[in-house]
Parts: C-alpha cells; sequence; structure tokens
C-alpha cells in the first residue's frame, strides 16, 4: 500500500496539456529534468508555469544518497550537443530564470565544471538577460572546478545541505557536511556578487534545535537563499519518512531563519530547492 499523505500535501492535478507540451519539448530536445528523475510533486503546477530544472550531465549519478531517485551506477560521457539543447530550450519556454542541476559526476576530472560552465555560457548568450541558477554537486571540494563555473558568471550557485550532519551518514553517505559548507562559502570568498542559495529536506528524524545549528552554519558561510521542504519518500528502495512536518512548523521555521539573516526563505511542505526559484531570487534582488 502506498503512502498516506496528509491533508496539506494533497494537490489538484493541474492541466494534463501544458504538461504534456513541456514533456514533449524536452523529450524532443533530448534533455532531462530533475522534476521527472525525482518524481516531484511540484512537476505539474512548474511545467504549467513553463519552468522546469533541467538536469544535465545525464540521469546516472556515482553517489548514493538514500533519498535520491536518480539512478544510480556508471554514467556515460557527457553529450557536447547539450549546452546548445539547453539554450534552446530555455528559449523554447521564453525563460527568463533558469535553474540546472547534474548528478555528481565523481567519475570526470572536474567533476563536470567545465560542461556547467559551457551549459550556463549558451543559455546566457542565446537568450539575452536570463538570469541562471545552478543547483551543483561538491566537486568534491575542487575549488578549481568551483572557479570554472563561477567565471560562466551564474546568477546564483545552489548547493544543497540537504540534512542535519548526525543523518549524513543514512542520508547522504559520499557527502561531507563541512565540505558542502564550503562550496558556499568559497563562492563567496571567489566572486562575492554571486547569490548562494541551499536547501535542507525536513522529515527524516533531525531534531528542532540540530536544524537551526544548520541555518547558523549556512549564514556563516555566507548563504543569501535557504529553502526547507518536507522529504517525500521517492520509491521503496529509498528511506522512510519518519514524520510529515505540519505548515506552521514550517512557517516557524521560516520566520527562525529570517530573524537570523537569510535574505530570503521559502520553506513550506511542497518546497523544493528550485521551487519558485526565480521569485525567490528577485525578492533577494529587490
Ligand atoms: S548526489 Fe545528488 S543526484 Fe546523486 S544520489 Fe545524491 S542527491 Fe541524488
Amino acid at each position: 500500500m502506498g503512502e498516506i499523505f496528509p491533508e496539506w500535501l494533497k494537490q489538484r492535478l493541474p492541466s494534463p496539456s501544458e504538461v504534456a507540451r513541456v514533456g514533449r519539448m524536452l523529450e524532443d530536445l533530448r534533455l532531462n529534468t530533475v522534476c521527472q528523475s525525482a518524481a516531484c510533486p511540484n512537476l505539474g503546477e512548474c511545467f504549467s508555469a513553463q519552468t522546469a530544472t533541467l538536469m544535465i550531465l545525464g540521469h546516472i549519478c556515482t553517489r548514493h544518497c538514500s533519498f535520491c531517485a536518480t539512478d544510480k551506477g556508471v554514467p556515460g560521457e557527457p553529450d557536447p550537443a547539450e549546452p546548445g539543447a539547453v539554450a534552446v530550450a530555455a528559449r523554447r519556454l521564453k525563460l527568463k530564470y533558469m535553474v540546472i542541476t547534474s548528478p555528481t559526476r565523481d567519475d570526470l576530472p572536474d567533476g563536470g565544471a567545465q560542461h556547467y560552465a559551457n551549459v550556463i555560457r549558451a543559455v546566457t548568450s542565446e537568450n539575452p538577460g536570463i538570469k541562471v541558477e545552478v543547483l551543483i554537486p561538491d566537486f568534491q571540494g575542487s575549488e578549481k572546478a568551483l572557479r570554472t563555473v563561477l567565471e560562466a558568471s551564474p546568477t546564483v550557485i545552489g548547493h544543497n545541505i540537504e540534512t542535519v550532519p548526525r543523518l549524513y551518514h543514512t542520508v547522504r553517505p559520499g557527502a561531507i557536511y563541512s565540505r558542502s559548507l564550503e562550496v558556499l562559502a568559497k563562492t563567496k570568498r571567489l566572486r562575492p556578487g554571486t547569490l548562494t542559495k541551499s536547501g535542507i529536506m525536513l522529515g527524516l528524524g533531525e531534531e528542532r534545535q540540530a536544524v537551526i545549528e544548520v541555518m547558523k552554519d549556512l549564514l556563516t558561510a555566507g548563504c543569501d537563499i535557504m529553502t526547507l521542504g518536507q522529504y517525500l519518500r521517492p520509491s521503496m528502495n529509498n528511506i522512510p519518512v519518519c514524520r510529515y512536518i505540519p505548515p506552521d512548523e514550517f512557517e516557524d521555521y521560516k520566520r527562525i531563519a529570517e530573524k537570523l539573516g537569510f535574505k530570503t526563505v521559502v520553506s513550506g511542505p511542497k518546497v523544493r530547492s528550485s521551487y519558485r526559484a526565480a521569485s525567490a531570487c528577485l525578492q533577494v534582488a529587490a
């Protein structure tokens, strides 16, 4: 029997025609979205609003995070035609703001950093005025790789902290908490004008005080935007949900994070790191 969602996670299905149209267009361009691979609950809303989080560098990850639906295994070579295809997708979707992410590619010498830079440059040169947010892996802490991405001038660098340090070994075994904080801190040191963003999932057994400590650590790393959302189990192969966090607790966390000093906080059961990303970024710029 499937998961029984609380009332606040049930949602009205959007117009299938619009969802199908965007899905077909992305398929034609042989592009993946994290929306589809992560079975995101907001897919319908986003596709209907003509936004999507594109996944570059294939759909196979070299890591094994227990919360994630992305395929695990040995990925193929990056597709040299992908930067152009992503730029075309941005044009066809008439995007003013684009979010790009990828699996973690520990198999590549630069972790895929040059490919990220090529995609950002293709998108911005093909779509003047577009803002690009890249949700990057930790590149195993490589400053050279991070510099390569930053030199392509993305508007926002996102790197998700995902959960509290105590749960890293079960939820994010291939990641290191301090290294993830360092990705955000280094971004601010190397390119202070770049906005930084990080997201956490709740409902995996984290303590309230531990979440607040993560907020403080992110602020120390100079993080501007924070997202908090409910972890949803993508399949029975993934780690189970410990608790469905009610909306008022998300509101409470939002108040705490804003009081601590984040420029923008997006917090709610349906929130994902790229959910309504454009408005979060514009709030900071406002
Ligand atoms: S590194 Fe990212 S894509 Fe890979 S398993 Fe973890 S969350 Fe999923």
